[in-house]
């Protein structure tokens, strides 16, 4: 089977570190029971969709203008709604924001990344990351996590003053794991980026918080550490939590010259006037979207703790802590038949991470119900 990309070389000037990529994503099949990509299950409510409507309706006034540049608006609701949820008191110019975090994240690496440097990681996690390294031409390397997908802080620290990276990436809680960072590793991991030597300048760490808002009780955000670590970058989402991820919004939070750097590397105009008005409604009524995160956080715990009830031929399922919106499940001899099966049933979830492992998504409690017989039926459980 010839992949798109191996098709087009030849033929186009492909650079030759990307002819055999595939494009990247999560199939998007039509099935009953979404469980796949962590989105929120709860539509918008009537309210906040007329509210977007009218908002989206006004800025398509003057589409023939270019939208503002700065967007100081969307950046002011934002730290707004930062200094609300985390008491953390930010600046608007504290704050970025692009079509999803996925772009800000390319935006990192943009300004901090590029040839002769190094972007580290620790897997399994977030496989985008490593996307976005390879097309900014930044080297890219992932230590390792525990056997509980935990960070040990001591090796953590060892491997980067040992690989001295321009950009340390660490994801919480972690995806695909659920994994919420200790905050004794950050503190190690930040000590040790202190130390990293850029052209005599620290490396930027960057906490990707795209499931923030689902933390359990007492698990504080690296919000708080951004007074005192101008290399500190927070990145948030509107994908999950705020149950808008067609709305292509992330966002983060960091030191003004922070930000600076990224404005340099931004396209011009990259958020649109339709996506700043949309995203500013959304924000108003931040506490109606926000309003089913408890309910979603109560089924992630009764999943996890069914699922770890669950044996297979005599072994407990093993599954992660989780302090996001999905459970992560294992350890499956066959992974592939057990995904398979599911969707057989109606219920997509998502194979990724490491052999044998399962990620599935919260969804209502209906879903989870079907989710639940369809794997008792599947993996015999
Ligand atoms: C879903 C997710 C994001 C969000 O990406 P968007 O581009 O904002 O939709 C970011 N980081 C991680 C780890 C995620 O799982």
């Amino acid at each position: 089977m010839t992949t798109e990309s191996q098709r087009i070389a030849g033929a186009l000037p492909l650079r030759p570190e990307l002819r055999d990529e595939k494009p990247y994503g999560a199939p998007q099949l039509d099935v009953p029971v979404l469980l796949n990509v962590n989105e929120n299950p709860y539509t918008p409510p009537p309210a906040v969709i007329e509210d977007i409507a009218a908002a989206v309706a006004d800025a398509a006034g003057s589409l023939n203008r270019y939208p503002d540049r700065e967007f100081l608006g969307l950046r002011k609701g934002l730290a707004d709604y930062l200094g609300r949820e985390s008491g953390v008191h930010l600046v608007p110019e504290q704050l970025w924001a692009a079509n999803g975090s996925n772009e800000v994240m390319l935006h990192i690496m943009s300004a901090f990344g590029g040839p002769g440097r190094t972007a580290l990681s620790f897997a399994p996690t977030y496989s985008m990351y490593s996307e976005y390294a390879r097309n900014t031409h930044t080297a890219w390397l992932a230590g390792p996590r525990r056997d509980d997908f935990s960070l040990d802080a001591g090796e953590a620290a060892n491997l980067i003053e040992r690989v001295q990276p321009a950009i340390i990436l660490l994801t919480s809680p972690n995806n695909p794991t659920g994994t919420a960072l200790e905050q004794g590793v950050l503190a190690s991991v930040l000590e040790a980026a202190g130390r990293v030597d850029i052209d005599g300048a620290p490396a930027v760490v960057v906490v990707d918080e795209a499931y923030a808002e689902f933390r359990r009780e007492g698990v504080p955000s690296a919000l708080e550490l951004l007074a005192s670590h101008p290399n500190l970058a927070v990145t948030r989402t509107m994908s999950k939590a705020f149950a808008a991820a067609g709305l292509r919004l992330g966002y983060l939070a960091a030191s003004r010259d922070l930000v600076d750097a990224l404005r340099i590397v931004r396209l011009p105009y990259h958020l649109s006037a339709i996506t700043q008005a949309a995203a500013s409604a959304a924000l108003r009524h931040a506490d109606v979207l926000l309003a089913q995160v408890e309910e979603l956080r109560a089924e992630r715990d009764r999943t996890v703790e069914w699922l770890r009830q669950r044996t297979v031929d005599g072994t407990p399922l093993r599954v992660a802590d989780s302090d996001a919106n999905f459970a992560y499940f294992g350890v499956f001899e066959d992974r592939h038949r057990i995904w398979q099966g599911l969707l057989e049933r109606g219920v997509l979830i998502r194979e990724v991470g490491p052999a044998g492992w399962l990620r599935v998504s919260i969804g209502t409690a209906q879903e989870m119900d079907a989710f639940k017989n369809a794997l008792v039926e599947v993996a015999g459980l």
